[in-house]
């Protein structure tokens, strides 16, 4: 038996105003694509941004649905997104912002599990890390790839 250990390395800045100027305009248009959401439901508005090697930024939203399993997390509608509209192009970063009630969360919204899992795959695919800055009022937080989110992810198809 062993123990191991990982250690998840990543930046937290006190304000969107101290990130690299290419981080600050992707993190202020995940923030506009909150108002695309279409959360009647939740009344949780997410945007994400995608920056891709060809310099296009693809933004979208969470879409909800009345049979719920059915709406879409805002990271993977861009991901797929992107993904559709420009395959083959390197994801190299994705911007995550939430609002709740018309402002702007206290703390980040880290993407959830599933869609770590999706975009995971594309940083694979791409074969560079996808930065993932997760903004807040209160804080931004800045992961050199998605792995640091999901060190386990699945990609074992192959048994
Ligand atoms: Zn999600």
């Amino acid at each position: 038996m062993q123990n191991k250990q990982l250690n998840i390395c990543y930046q937290v800045y006190q304000s969107g105003d101290e990130l690299p100027a290419e981080w600050q305009s992707l993190l202020q248009k995940a923030v506009e694509a909150t108002g695309s959401a279409y959360a009647p439901y939740s009344n949780f508005r997410v945007g994400a941004a995608i920056l891709l090697d060809n310099g296009e930024v693809v933004c979208a939203s969470n879409q909800e649905n009345a049979a719920y399993p059915s709406g879409l997390c805002a990271e993977r509608s861009a991901c797929y997104y992107a993904g559709a509209a420009y395959p083959g192009a390197k994801m190299l970063a994705i911007a995550v912002a939430a609002c709740h009630e018309g402002k702007l969360t206290e703390t980040p919204t880290y993407p959830c599990g599933a869609c770590r899992q999706a975009l995971v795959e594309y940083e694979e695919r791409g074969g560079v890390p996808m930065t993932v800055i997760v903004g807040s009022a209160g804080r931004v937080e800045v992961f050199g790839s998605v792995k640091a989110l999901l060190p386990f992810y699945f990609d074992n198809l192959e048994g």
